[in-house]
C-alpha cells in the first residue's frame, strides 16, 4: 500500500542518495512503467491511468529526434501511414533535446523556410497594418499564403499522440522544442490513457499568428499550438514536466501594429469534452495563457466532463488561465502562484459557465502591485470554492479569503458552494509546507 506523504516527499530526494550508488544497486526507477498511483486526482477515477506501462518489448523506444518520436508513436512507421496514430501500449524514452521545427533530415527550419505562396512578414504586414486597410479581418491571395504557409509549419510541428502511451524523459534534462502534442479523439471514440513524465517543454510557437483587428481595443494577434492540447481525450497524467518560452519569450518579440505579436498559445489546454486528469508536479513559467478547461460556453457537450485535478504545480510569471474553467469539476490544491514584477499578470482563477473549481491550501506570493482581489476573474461563473489560501505569509499565520477578497470590489458577489467535495487526491498539505515542496520537487527530477 502506498503512503501518499512519501510519495510526495521523496521522489527527488531519494535520487541524491541513488546518485551515489551504481544504478541497479539503488534500484533506479523506470518511470515508463510506472502507473498513475490509486487517488492520485480525476485521471486515477476508475480503472486510473496506466498509458504505455504495459508495453511489449518491441513498444519501447529511446528516441532523440522528431522523425524518431513520431515513429514510436506510429508502430515504429515514419512517415505515419495516417493521421491516427497508434493505440498499441507503448513507452517512449525522450533523450536529450527534440526540436519539431526540423526536416526530414533533422536540418533545423526556420520560418522564412515555411513560406509559401509569396507570403512574407514584411508584405503581410505592409498589406494589412490598419492605416491602409482599415480595421476589418485580413482577406485576400496574401492571408491565403498566410494560411497555406501556416499548414505547412503545423505539419512539421504537430505530433499526434494514439492511446495506452507512457512519454518520459530520460534523466532531468529531456527536452521538446517548438511542438505541439495533439492529443485528440472524437466525441464518438474518445482519446484515452496517456502519461507524460519528466519532460521540459520549450518555445512552442507559431510562425503566422492571425491578425484579428477587432479582438481588444486595439485588436490582437492570435496564434495556434498549445505545448499540449487535449480535445475529446480521457484518463491523462502530466507530471513533472516544465512548460516555458526561452528562445521565443514574449519580452523578446516585437510589437506590430501596436500590439505584441504573439506567437504562442496555451501551455495546456483541455478542451471539447475531455475529463479525468490530473496535473501534478509541473512548473509553469513565464508564458501568458497556461490551462483553459473548456473553450467554449455554448460548448454543452462539456457538461460533466472537463474534470481536472491540478496539485503540487508552480506557476511562475504567467498571465491569465491558471485555469480557465468552464463546465468542469477542478480541483486546485497545494499549488504555489508566484506572481513577482510580473509584467503579464492578469488573473489566475478563472471562473468561467458552470465552473466548480474547489480550490484548498494553496500559496500565492506576489510584489505589491498585485492584491487578494486580483487573483479570481469571473466570465460567466457563480461560485468558487476556495480555502487555507496564504498571501505572503499573512502575519499572525492566517488564511485569505479570497473570495471575500473579491467581493469586496467587485460585483455581483461570488458564491462559495459549488456543489462537491473532491474525494479523489493524495495528501493536501498544510498551506505552509506548499513553497518548499514544490520548489524542490516540481519540474523534471533525475529519478
Ligand atoms: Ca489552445
Ligand atoms: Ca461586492
Amino acid at each position: 500500500m502506498r503512503t501518499p506523504k512519501i510519495w510526495n516527499i521523496a521522489i527527488c530526494v531519494l535520487i541524491i542518495v541513488a546518485a551515489a550508488m551504481p544504478a541497479a544497486a539503488a534500484g533506479k526507477r523506470d518511470l515508463g512503467r510506472e502507473v498513475l498511483p490509486p487517488n492520485d486526482g480525476w485521471a486515477s477515477e476508475g480503472a486510473g491511468t496506466t498509458g504505455g506501462a504495459a508495453a511489449a518489448p518491441e513498444q519501447v523506444y529511446v528516441v532523440t529526434n522528431r522523425q524518431e518520436l513520431i515513429a514510436a508513436l506510429n508502430n515504429g512507421v515514419y512517415p505515419p501511414p495516417s493521421t491516427t496514430p497508434s493505440n498499441t501500449p507503448k513507452i517512449i524514452y525522450v533523450k536529450g533535446t527534440i526540436d519539431a521545427n526540423v526536416d526530414d533530415n533533422n536540418q533545423p527550419l526556420i520560418c522564412q523556410d515555411y513560406y509559401r505562396d509569396g507570403y512574407t512578414l514584411e508584405a503581410f504586414l505592409a498589406a494589412y497594418d490598419p492605416a491602409v486597410w482599415g480595421r476589418v479581418p485580413p482577406s485576400g491571395p496574401l492571408e491565403a499564403a498566410r494560411i497555406t504557409s501556416r499548414n505547412a509549419q503545423q505539419a512539421r510541428v504537430r505530433i499526434r499522440v494514439g492511446d495506452n502511451t507512457t512519454i518520459v524523459g530520460l534523466g532531468k534534462d529531456a527536452t521538446i522544442r517548438g511542438a505541439w502534442l495533439d492529443l485528440r479523439g472524437t466525441s464518438s471514440v474518445p482519446r484515452t490513457n496517456i502519461i507524460i513524465r519528466n519532460i521540459t517543454f520549450e518555445d512552442t510557437y507559431d510562425c503566422f499568428p492571425a491578425w484579428s483587428p477587432t479582438d481588444g481595443a486595439l485588436g490582437a494577434w492570435n496564434a495556434e499550438y498549445d505545448a499540449i492540447s487535449l480535445r475529446y481525450t480521457d484518463h491523462v497524467w502530466i507530471d513533472h514536466c516544465t512548460f516555458r518560452d526561452r528562445e521565443t519569450a514574449d519580452e523578446k518579440m516585437p510589437h506590430y501594429f501596436g500590439v505584441l505579436y504573439q506567437v504562442h498559445d496555451g501551455h495546456l489546454d483541455i478542451t471539447n469534452a475531455s475529463d479525468l486528469v490530473t496535473v501534478s508536479w509541473n512548473r509553469f513559467l513565464d508564458h501568458d495563457k497556461v490551462m483553459l478547461i473548456g473553450s467554449s460556453d455554448s460548448a454543452t457537450g462539456d457538461r460533466g466532463k472537463l474534470r481536472v485535478t491540478i496539485h503540487h504545480n508552480l506557476f511562475e510569471n504567467v498571465g491569465q488561465r491558471v485555469p480557465r474553467v468552464r463546465f468542469g469539476r477542478v480541483h486546485v490544491y497545494n499549488n504555489y502562484y508566484k506572481i513577482i514584477n510580473s509584467p503579464v499578470y492578469g488573473y489566475s482563477w478563472g471562473v468561467g459557465k458552470e465552473s466548480a473549481i474547489y480550490a484548498e491550501n494553496n500559496y500565492f506570493k506576489t510584489d505589491q502591485k498585485t492584491g487578494p482581489d486580483q487573483f479570481i476573474a469571473v466570465y460567466g461563473g457563480t461560485a468558487i470554492h476556495e480555502s487555507g489560501t496564504r498571501v505572503n505569509g499573512t502575519p499572525g499565520g492566517g488564511f485569505t479569503d479570497l473570495v471575500a477578497a473579491y467581493n469586496a470590489t467587485h460585483d455581483p458577489d461570488l458564491l462559495y458552494d459549488v456543489g462537491w467535495t473532491p474525494t479523489l487526491h493524495t495528501e493536501i498539505h498544510d498551506t505552509q509546507r506548499v513553497i518548499p515542496l514544490v520548489e524542490s520537487d516540481a519540474g523534471p527530477c533525475q529519478w
